[in-house]
């Protein structure tokens, strides 16, 4: 049975994802950080599906705690076959409002996340000459958002981090590839208000807001034998948005 770990993964695009690998035939590392009840509620879900879920609690911007998460996955689990990045916060505001303390937040739980997190897995994928990674950027890390730009920054940066990652481990057997959600509907569009997100609807090709199903399938897919000779790329799921 091959394992997949999720960061982020108590609630929204990252509980969809687990619950869509478990469904696939995945032990779940179910990464959360402080909602250990959202995420009891997720893992229960997935047992009921018939799969093995190991509850990794880490603060995925402290490298200290994704080592110990990676480690637990492999001593319980015996292997990590994917990883999927998906952990992120939204700080919304104009950059010239914008405190360090927030922009080190974004950056170190966006960005620097995702890379110690690859780079803790990779050490064990390497010495197997297997495994895929999908990293979860967004569609602002490709066209860039005002009132996102420290956002934008970070989601731009996966998707530099992705390609070269990539380049690196291409020998290795290991794919690295990106997601680039477009909206989708989770806490974090909450700050939206139904006006706004019709708005966003009509100015999206399919007519809609995405769910986190139609994320999680694409990082189900890009994770699959199926997608064996696809590396480097940034998959967008948004809907047509902007094309
Ligand atoms: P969400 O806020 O519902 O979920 C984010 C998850 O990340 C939560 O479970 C949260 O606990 C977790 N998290 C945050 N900081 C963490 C930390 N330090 N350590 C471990 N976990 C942490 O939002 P979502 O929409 O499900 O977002 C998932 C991913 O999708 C994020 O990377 C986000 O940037 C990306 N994304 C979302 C949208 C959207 O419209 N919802 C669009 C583009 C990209």
């Amino acid at each position: 049975m091959k394992t997949v770990i999720v960061t982020g993964a108590s609630r929204g695009i990252g509980a969809c994802i687990a619950k869509e690998f478990a469904k696939n035939g995945y032990n779940v590392v179910l990464n959360y950080f402080k909602s250990e009840e959202k995420a009891k509620e997720v893992s229960k879900e997935i047992e009921s599906l018939g799969a093995r879920v190991l509850l990794s609690k880490a603060d995925v911007s402290d490298p200290t705690q994704v080592q110990t998460m990676v480690e637990e996955a492999i001593k319980v689990f015996g292997n990590v076959d994917v990883l999927v990045n998906n952990a992120g916060i939204s700080i919304s505001g104009l950059l010239i409002d914008m405190t360090n303390e927030q922009i080190q937040n974004l950056v170190s739980t966006n960005l620097v996340s995702q890379i110690v997190c690859a780079r803790e897995v990779a050490k064990h994928m390497i010495g197997r000459q297997s495994g895929r990674i999908v990293n979860v950027s967004s569609i602002w890390g490709v066209v860039g958002g005002s009132n996102e730009t420290v956002y934008s920054a970070t989601k731009a940066g996966i998707i530099g981090f992705t390609k070269a990652l990539a380049k690196e481990l291409g020998l290795s057997n290991i794919t690295v590839n990106a997601v680039a959600p477009g909206a989708i509907e989770t806490d974090m569009m909450k700050c939206y208000d139904a006006e706004t997100k019709n708005q966003i609807a009509e100015e999206t090709t399919l007519g809609r807001i995405g769910k986190p199903e139609d994320i999680a399938k694409a990082v189900l897919f890009l994770a699959s034998d199926d997608a064996s000779y696809i590396t480097g790329q940034v998959l967008r799921v948004d809907g047509g948005w902007n094309i």
